[in-house]
């Protein structure tokens, strides 16, 4: 854990853009030794202005030469770190190894097939360091097979609308976030993390810029289909809790028709159907209770901290401040 880093504004000289105290680029891999050199040589191209790169590799359990390529750079480029999974966990897991292992004040999220642009980055860094915690990178002409980019939208406006989750529409991962608060959110561990939907219930300050967005130059998309699905469930049920309102309405309406027909049935004497009946509310109602506990237990896993503080003119206890590593920051690093 780095120290608590004072409060200093970037220095602006002439017309040069902000630079960030420190910079990680982080990029998620799985089965990615095709690519390994590519990304290094295109973020040294587009990063390496920046003051204190660091360029972590995170490897997601891949079958392949990905890490032995990875640590063939570490050996000559000692701004490249890696962390290797034991196994493939999924994206959202290597997402939270990166924002967890990241050393620098900013953190900038990649892809191994170059999809998000490293020279892009720069734009997102600039807006962040306006004052945001996260920028979103929003592609605006998206090079992904239309199933993909229909099941995204479609995927971003159910979990808003319907299911009344808290994101910001039309977001990719390719984003920069403020160091701290994304291991904010690592810290939260939530059983289904999901970064977007994380990030509004820290009341992470966010913004979007528009980037470029590049077809995928070696085979396909390491997402398995089922993986998406799979995905898009964490989402809708891992932030919300609108599905057991659902569920309580459902039980509700099922026990008053079962308890009509019950007195439809008694009042024409059927002894042995009315005594199904009463059977039915039992169950009903047990699903309803039942409703009632998992509906506490999945509000619990999924509940930040009360609050976060973001500034003070008193001591903060580290636990209630909203940047990790800065407890009681009256203004955030930048
Ligand atoms: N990736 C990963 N674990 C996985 C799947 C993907 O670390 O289980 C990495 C992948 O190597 C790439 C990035 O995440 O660097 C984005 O994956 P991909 O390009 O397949 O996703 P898409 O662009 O299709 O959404
Ligand atoms: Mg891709």
């Amino acid at each position: 854990m780095t120290a608590t880093r004072p409060a200093v504004p970037s220095q602006r000289t002439g017309g040069d853009p902000p630079r960030p105290p420190s910079l990680t680029a982080f990029i998620p891999c799985f089965n990615e030794e095709g690519q390994v050199d590519e990304v290094h040589a295109t973020i040294d191209a587009a990063l390496s202005g920046y003051p204190d790169l660091e360029i972590l590799f995170v490897d997601d359990g891949s079958t392949d030469g990905t890490l032995d390529k990875v640590k063939a750079l570490s050996a000559r480029d000692p701004r490249v770190r890696y962390v290797s999974f034991s196994r493939n966990f999924g994206l959202e897991a290597a997402h939270g190894a990166g924002f967890r292992y990241a050393r620098g004040t900013w953190v900038v999220q990649l892809d191994a097939d170059l999809q998000s642009p490293p020279a892009e980055a720069p734009k997102l860094i600039a807006k962040a360091l306006e004052g945001y915690d996260v920028v979103y990178g929003i592609r605006r002409e998206r090079h992904d097979p239309l199933f993909r980019r229909l099941g995204s939208a479609v995927q971003q406006r159910l979990a808003q609308r319907l299911f009344g989750v808290d994101l910001v529409y039309g977001s990719s991962v390719f984003r920069v976030v403020r160091g701290s608060v994304a291991r904010r959110a690592v810290d939260l561990r939530l059983a289904t993390p999901y970064f977007v939907a994380t990030m509004p219930l820290l009341g992470a300050r966010w913004a979007t810029v528009d980037v470029a967005h590049r077809q995928r130059q070696d085979g396909g998309s390491r997402w398995a289909v089922w993986r998406l699905f799979a995905h898009s469930a964490e989402l809708f049920f891992g932030f919300s809790l609108r599905p057991l309102v659902w569920v309580y309405a459902a039980v509700t309406l099922a026990v008053l028709v079962v308890l009509a027909a019950g007195a439809a049935v008694a009042a024409g004497a059927g002894g042995a159907l009315a005594g199904a009946l009463a059977g039915e509310v039992v169950l009903l109602g047990a699903v309803g209770v039942l409703a009632a506990y998992v509906h506490r237990l999945v509000r619990g896993s999924v509940r930040p901290a009360l609050f976060y503080v973001r500034e003070a003119n008193i001591p903060i206890a580290p636990e209630d401040s909203l940047y990790a590593d800065a407890p009681a920051v009256r203004e955030p690093a930048r």
